[in-house]
């Protein structure tokens, strides 16, 4: 595919498919907004560097750490609430964040991809009658996830990417 993949859109709420839950809440992006990236159209996990860009009279209710260009981790899949007919893309940002950015602007570079998506992804609402052990293997997998991204955006190739022109400047 052709990296680096540029994504910009506001921030849509999902479906509440268990993000929060395992500690990994994933902002979701307008189909609109993911054309660039569903053109490549291979579903799984990448990893990438994201940014939240509030509206200016929104921006004092963040602490400056919020608002800077953070690595990301980002699910591609099809969406089982249409019937697996939409793709869906879902960012998690590596941060821990006070509060909510519903509305706001989310951008994004998708620096590469890490691993198809699993199975268990699809099982949606099923989540709170899975045994624990699954449930366990959901997280440890995102936790590796995690790890990737960060070891991969450690690369020297790719800290310029953090200073992209797509991003917004906050220092
Ligand atoms: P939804 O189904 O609405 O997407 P989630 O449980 O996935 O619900 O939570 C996503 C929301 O959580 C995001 O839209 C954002 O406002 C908020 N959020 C808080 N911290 C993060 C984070 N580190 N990465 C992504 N979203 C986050
Ligand atoms: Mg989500």
């Amino acid at each position: 595919p052709p990296f680096p993949i540029a994504l910009i859109g506001p921030v849509q709420k999902g479906f509440g498919r268990g993000g929060k839950d395992l500690g990994c809440p994933t902002a979701n992006l307008p189909d609109e907004s993911i054309t660039p990236i569903s053109t490549v159209a291979k579903t799984g996990v990448y990893y990438g560097y994201a940014q939240v860009v509030p509206p200016t009279e929104e921006v004092a209710k963040f602490r400056p750490q919020d608002l800077k260009v953070l690595p990301m981790v980002m699910s591609l899949g099809w969406n089982p609430f249409y019937k697996n007919k939409v793709l869906t893309a879902e960012i998690h940002l590596i941060h821990d964040f006070e509060r909510d950015f519903y509305g706001h602007e989310l951008r994004a570079v998708v620096l590469g991809y890490i691993r198809p998506e699993l199975d268990y992804i699809s099982r949606g609402k099923l989540l709170p009658i899975l045994p624990t052990a699954m449930t366990d293997a959901l997280i440890e997998d995102i936790e590796v996830d995690k790890r990737v991204a960060l070891n991969c955006l450690q690369r020297p190739g790719y800290q310029k990417f953090e200073k992209d022109a797509h991003f917004a400047h906050t220092d």
